[in-house]
């Protein structure tokens, strides 16, 4: 009788090691085929590679816009690449080629490398309330495209921004007054009919944006031959952009 229940003990053990093992080939089988196959296994394989010369140099102004919208797209859909920080730190420690160099504004809701899913030496960033222009930052601009190899420079906006609003309403404030002066020129240049012209008119303060966005695209033409020289030679682009902070989409301003 205890020989038979020891049998039957042993059966039972035999059979749980069975099953145990046709859940683990199961589950090895179910995760190989995944990593070929699903989209999420895709999205979610680690990124430890960073730009390096040969692939700053085989970019257009064309691809680094497209990569740049091929990131946001990532962004918005929650499937930003997942990337190994450390790897990309020590990877780039020796020199950087970043493919583009992006003026934004401070605000902390649009992260630019974030929005635009862009690691550890991609991009440059410039930020700056109401992403408005200066010598120092046209500059940057400058060493970004002629000295560093950045194919594109892009301008990002975004709805809703507060520098846009306290120029609109006049704001006055130690060095801050200084700053809101430079986007003034954009709020004339919106069209009388946009009315009411004030903070509270949504649509107004987002169009002040846009042709913050198109002037400081203007200013950088103009207030730069190094930078109107490598544009006419279509060395590089100059794009102008608006980041919805509502739906977290960047908008191009295609020609
Ligand atoms: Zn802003």
């Amino acid at each position: 009788m205890k020989a038979t229940f020891n049998r039957l003990k042993l059966m039972k053990t035999k059979l749980n090691y069975s099953e145990l093992f046709a859940v683990f080939l199961a589950a090895a089988l179910v995760t190989a085929g995944c990593q070929s196959f699903c989209p999420m296994s895709k999205s979610a394989a680690t990124v430890a590679a960073v730009q390096t010369k040969a692939s700053q140099s085989a970019m257009t102004p064309e691809s680094a816009l497209a990569e740049l919208k091929a990131g946001n797209a990532r962004f918005v859909a929650g499937q930003p690449l997942h990337r190994d920080f450390p790897a990309q730190v020590a990877a780039t420690a020796g020199g950087q080629y970043p493919f583009a160099v992006v003026l934004s504004c401070l605000d902390s809701r649009q992260p630019i490398e974030i929005v635009l899913d862009q690691g550890v030496g991609d991009i440059f960033s410039a930020r700056v309330a109401g992403n408005v222009l200066d010598d120092d930052i046209l500059g940057s601009m400058e060493f970004a495209c002629k000295v560093s190899g950045a194919k594109l420079i892009a301008v990002i906006g975004h709805s809703n921004c507060g520098a846009i609003k306290g120029a609109i309403d006049d704001v006055e404030l130690g060095n801050l007054t200084g700053l809101l002066s430079k986007i003034k020129p954009a709020i004339d240049a919106v069209p009388a009919d946009a009315q009411p012209r004030t903070m509270k008119n949504y649509a107004f303060v987002n169009a002040v944006s846009e042709a913050n966005v198109k002037l400081v695209m203007q200013q950088i033409r103009e207030r730069s031959p190094i930078l109107r020289a490598m544009l006419d030679k279509g060395e590089i682009g100059l794009v102008g952009g608006m980041y919805d902070l509502e739906t977290g989409k960047v908008e191009f301003y295609e020609k």
